[in-house]
């Protein structure tokens, strides 16, 4: 097994430090398997009752009428995240697109958003108008109102009941930490903060960016009362296999509003040909379950190396996982460069090409990115990034295998040591 890591690059002070870190993992590790199990269960009962067969995964073209594939992949979805309808298409180009969607059919002008949890995800600085932007949501009169957690992570309740106010339609509360150093929220922590919003504004919409968290609990977000949540397919539900696409799912009502935005007013759902992609989003969501396992006990085991390394790592190396990113603080931007080299030097796709930072559209400041993946920008495959700004912050995600994740994490290491960043 040494010489198998030692012809990836690997010395053998790593590769112990990897067995040793590894070895006190065992207990974690089965626990995050036992989640996949039930979640692996949960995949194959809704699409056993929806009956998928094999005509479901026929291409259609065109307008797309009468999709059996689609429709049916878009009932397995509701069923899986406990929603009452979705809209699953290879229209959604990605992410940031599908919660853009999800926004701009929900709000009308003059209506306001509200973010409670603190600054959204850096892309929907754009597509709320934080940042101006054209066709942004301000543009059409929809504003914007936030309020920050508190300095220790925790809902700032008093400040949120008073953000509250007539105008406000749609709370949008983002679960995972994004390019921030905030704790991930909890499918539990989630339901609280949907409890108290919906105790002082009933009727107010709320909407979960789901990104990084799907099938990390047993449970989803529309389970803890959110009326939408939304998500991208080359992230945890594409478990790796879908090529491009994003979903929405909750409220039958949302996700209407949603798809006559998607395609058009008259519409809606009955649009949109498959093209040959649906049977990779029918076997990604069968195996997202084990492909978010193994990208889970990568962010452990690199939570834990790092941890014992020195490096300030968010989540510990001991706390509960809400979603699959890890962020390790490394200080300087030679720490940074040389942790993404590590990462994509460990990419079957790749591996001997070299990431630099960039202006990448949507970001406020360069990014550096790291990944060797079979579909551009994958980010539920082994892959790193970071923006070039204090405290030189990773976020690391992904590995469709636990053992490419391992050798992934264990070159960052070897990378760092190789510019003397290493104290071991
Ligand atoms: C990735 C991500 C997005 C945006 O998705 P893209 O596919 O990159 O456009 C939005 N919110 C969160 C929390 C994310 O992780």
């Amino acid at each position: 097994m040494k010489a198998q890591y030692q012809r990836l690059g690997i010395s053998e002070k790593i590769y112990l430090l990897g067995k040793e870190v590894e070895q006190e993992l065992n207990a974690r590790f089965a626990a995050i398997d036992e989640t996949a199990e039930y979640n692996q269960l949960k995949v194959i009962a809704a699409m056993q009752a929806h009956k998928v067969s094999a005509e479901c995964f026929m291409a259609t073209n065109g307008y797309g009428y009468n999709d059996l594939g689609r429709d049916t992949l878009e009932a397995v979805y509701a069923e899986c995240f406990g929603a009452e309808a979705a809209l699953v298409r290879p229209q959604i180009t990605c992410g940031t697109h599908a919660l853009a969607l999800a926004l701009m059919s929900n709000l009308r002008p003059g209506d306001e958003l509200l973010s409670p949890v603190g600054k959204p995800y850096d892309t929907l600085e754009e597509v709320i108008g934080i940042r101006p932007s054209k066709g942004s949501l301000a543009e059409y009169n929809i504003h914007y109102r936030q309020v920050d957690l508190r300095p220790d992570g925790s809902f700032d309740y008093e400040g949120i009941r008073a953000a509250l106010n007539e105008r406000t339609r749609l709370v949008t509360i983002q679960r995972s930490k994004g390019y921030q150093t905030r704790p991930t929220l909890s499918v539990a922590r989630i339901g609280e903060l949907i409890a108290f919003v919906k105790g002082i504004k009933p009727d107010v919409l709320v909407m979960v960016d789901n990104c990084y968290g799907e099938f990390v609990e047993r449970t989803e977000p529309v389970e803890a009362g959110a009326d939408l949540i939304v998500g991208s397919l080359i992230k945890n539900p594409g478990g790796g296999l879908a090529p491009i696409g994003g979903y929405l799912a909750g409220k039958k009502e949302c996700i209407d509003n949603a798809a006559y935005r998607l395609t058009s007013p008259g519409l809606g759902k009955e649009v949109g040909a498959s093209l040959g992609v649906i049977q990779s989003f029918y076997q990604g969501l069968f195996l997202a379950p084990t492909v978010t396992a193994a990208a889970l006990k990568g962010a452990v085991f690199a939570a834990n190396l790092y941890q014992r390394l020195g490096f300030a790592v968010v989540p510990d190396g001991t706390e509960p996982r809400h979603d699959i990113i890890q962020a390790v603080t490394l200080g300087s931007p030679k720490g940074l460069i040389a942790f993404c080299k590590g990462i994509q030097a460990a990419a079957p796709v790749d591996s001997h090409v070299t990431p630099e930072p960039w202006d990448m559209p949507g970001y406020d400041s360069p990014v550096i990115m790291a990944a060797g993946a079979f579909v551009q920008g994958s980010s539920i495959e082994l892959s790193a990034d970071g923006p070039l700004r204090e405290p030189y912050t990773v976020f690391f995600q992904g590995g469709l295998t636990w053992y490419h994740a391992k050798l992934g994490i264990l070159l960052s290491a070897q990378k760092l040591e190789e510019v003397g960043l290493l104290p071991i």
